[in-house]
């Protein structure tokens, strides 16, 4: 589970906040009302007045101010006195705004997310009975009107005027030669990176609702399915999401032989029907109708009846949040396409770097040994759904009810488990002091669910963890999954309290707190006090990860090229689009994928639901995993607790330059590709 981040927190704000009232007419971004004549004039009465001040920051400052100045927010004459009034014209009193402005900044979203957190406690935490009432509190949303707030009271511009924004390849070029305070000053002016009326975010809310729904309500009834020898295969009242559930089902079955393979070919069959839309509308979520995927045949009892296909819905849900998206885009002026949004701005890494990382890896000399190994592993060629081989998984000689007859005993109740996290730290290699100065504020809560990891906000408060303790203790799971929700905890606790300036807070994106947490859940059995896990185990682990990242950086880069596509062809239609996303999901696979499987033309990599409902979210996860082995190769043989206190407390610098802190190189594919080389060789000697 990720933490909530301050930063990721900015960018749902940018698509919830409430914007001004007037419906724009001009959808291309004009929301500036102010004559270039008025803005010049601006600008030289500053430079004047200001002598001192950067000519080139002053220029940007007034600029980006005057871009999202609306007629509602003054005339001319307004614009030009507010921007004489409010230009810090001193360093000094520059340096004394920003600290008033990042003190409140901490105060608002300090509170805001306590506040938030405070609602949700009948929904995370278990303890009283979940009433209708609670839901509600629980739904109000206390950023809300944040955005809204900032610009009606004009604290936004005043912050836009003082403190522009940098571009991503400005931060990455620049930033490395910045001081501190300079950092602090262009993170700031990252907050206000657009406007967007009410309508129009609601409107994206709205379809970004039905593509979840649709998706999550998506169902293959798998006891109707039939081979083509009329055999029933899975279970009656098995019914699996897709594609998650169709997945799963498919990886648990390499370990059931003869039959399991058949099954496998089964679910493939499905998948690409998905994919297609030439799936039958009468198997989904219907119980009714027997189907035989492989010669996509459906049947009432004995009697085959017509097949009619879905309509193109799963496409339409696309287009739906595209559609919605070019509306978002005509009040985004600094990122103003969903691609720079979810790369330069979330990721901070562009698009092209991601291509190029993900296409040096699943190019990588690795790949072709890995699929070499499962060959020999399963004793047959590989077949295209073979992506989703499981193989790799290691199976601990540790049983799993002595794990938890040990952690039940050691951690009784939720109490019991809060007390233990100091010398748990301790015994990670931090001092007695830091370990007990990070756990108080570290608050454990029982939870509803299987558990998070929900940071804070503001230094006064804690951060929260939430697990499972049953009435009968804490058992093996619950301990493992507690144990990486701490690791998020400890990343959240230093980087918000050890770092120099609030508007610093945080990690780069959701990659970097991800890998702490894994990095942490992977020690969670020497913190019990077994041995150090055994070469052969970090070896699967290695290759288990190689795998999966071969698997996702392939649909990625389907997801990437489709919205380049769609920014491409701006009045695309829905069939347009679902030829494009199936040419796409073909052509990437033909490239890099037909060449290990042997079949062309599969169109598996469109299967990706994630496509569907979170666009161009896919490259956090493996990007998540080039990170944690890089973070790896850096702790191997160092005291832990001493690196994790060199390394985060720098904050929210970009991915690159937060890498080059902590392990003196760009964010790199290569320690994840030099684990799996290792892990082959340590196979290929040993076999
Ligand atoms: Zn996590």
């Amino acid at each position: 589970m990720m933490k909530k981040n301050v930063f990721l927190l900015i960018v749902t704000l940018l698509l919830t906040g409430c914007g001004d009232t007037d419906n724009k007419q001009n959808k291309s971004f004009a929301m500036s009302s102010l004559s270039s004549s008025t803005i010049t004039a601006v600008i030289d009465s500053l430079t004047v007045k200001a002598p001192a001040a950067d000519i080139e920051l002053l220029k940007r400052g007034v600029n980006h101010c005057a871009t999202f100045w609306t007629p509602t927010d003054g005339t001319d004459d307004e614009f030009t006195a507010f921007c004489m009034a409010n230009f810090a014209a001193t360093p000094e009193a520059k340096a004394q705004l920003f600290a008033k402005l990042q003190t409140n900044l901490e105060i608002l979203y300090g509170n805001y997310n306590k506040i938030n957190v405070d609602l949700k406690v009948p929904l995370h935490v278990t303890g009283s009975e979940l009433t209708d009432i609670d839901m509600r509190f629980g739904a109000l949303d206390p950023f809300a009107h944040f955005f809204d707030d900032m610009f009606a009271s004009k604290i936004a511009f005043v912050t836009l005027l003082n403190f522009p924004f940098y571009t991503l390849e400005e931060k990455n070029t620049l930033g490395n030669s910045w001081t501190r305070a300079e950092w602090a000053y262009a993170r700031l002016g990252d907050l206000y990176t657009a406007r967007i009326p009410a309508h129009v975010s609601q409107a994206l809310a709205q379809v970004s609702s039905e593509a979840d729904n649709y998706i999550s309500a998506y169902n293959i009834i798998m006891g109707n399915l039939r081979s083509e020898a009329d055999e029933q295969l899975f279970a009656d009242n098995m019914a699996l999401i897709s594609h998650w559930g169709l997945r799963d089902e498919l990886k648990s079955n390499y370990s059931q032989g003869v039959k399991g393979h058949e099954k496998q070919r089964i679910i493939y069959e499905v998948i690409k029907h998905i994919v297609l839309q030439d799936i039958p509308q009468q198997v989904i979520n219907d119980t009714t109708c027997l189907w035989k995927p492989i010669s996509n045949k459906i049947y009432h009892g004995t009697e085959e009846i017509a097949a009619v296909p879905e309509p193109d819905t799963r496409y339409k849900m696309l287009y739906n949040i595209y559609r919605a998206t070019i509306d978002v885009d005509a009040y985004s002026p600094i990122y103003s396409t969903y691609l720079q949004r979810a790369f330069d701005q979330q990721m901070e890494v562009s698009a092209e770097d991601i291509v190029k990382m993900f296409t040096d890896f699943i190019t990588s000399g690795q790949v072709k040994q890995v699929a070499q190994l499962i060959e020999t592993r399963l004793g047959r060629p590989l077949e295209p759904f073979d992506i989703w081989y499981d193989g790799f998984k290691s199976r601990s000689t540790l049983n799993e009810d002595d794990l938890s007859q040990l952690t039940r005993r050691r951690y009784p109740t939720v109490a019991g488990y809060e007390a233990s996290l100091p010398s748990q730290l301790m015994q990670l290699g931090f001092s007695r002091q830091k370990a007990a100065e990070i756990c108080a504020k570290v608050k454990v809560d029982p939870s509803r669910g299987a558990g998070h990891a929900w940071g804070a906000l503001m230094k006064s408060d804690k951060a929260r963890l939430r697990t499972r303790v049953a009435a009968n203790g804490m058992d093996y799971k619950g301990y493992n999954i507690a144990t990486h929700e701490f690791g998020h905890n400890v990343e959240q606790t230093i980087s918000l309290n050890d770092v120099d300036n609030y508007v610093m807070n945080g990690v780069p994106s959701t990659a970097f707190t991800e890998a702490l947490a894994f990095v942490f859940q992977k020690r969670d059995l020497s913190l019990l006090g077994y041995n150090a896990v055994s070469d052969e185990a970090v070896a699967l682990q290695a290759l288990d990860i190689f795998w999966g990242c071969y698997e996702i950086m392939g649909v990625a880069l389907v997801d990437i090229r489709t919205w380049q596509w769609l920014y491409e062809h701006p009045n695309a239609t829905v069939s347009e689009l679902k030829a494009t996303i199936i040419k796409n999901a073909t052509d990437i696979w033909n490239i890099y994928y037909a060449p290990i499987f042997g079949e062309d033309n599969s169109p598996v990599l469109g299967i990706y639901s994630h496509m569907i409902d979170i666009p161009l979210y896919l490259p956090n996860y493996p990007y998540g995993h080039i990170v944690e082995f890089q973070l790896e190769q850096q702790i191997a043989g160092k005291n832990l607790g001493d690196e994790i206190l060199r390394i985060y407390p720098v904050g929210r610098l970009t991915p690159n330059l937060w890498m080059q802190h902590a392990v003196g190189s760009d964010v790199s594919v290569t320690p994840l590709l030099n684990a799996t080389q290792q892990a082959i060789d340590q196979f290929n000697s040993k076999h």
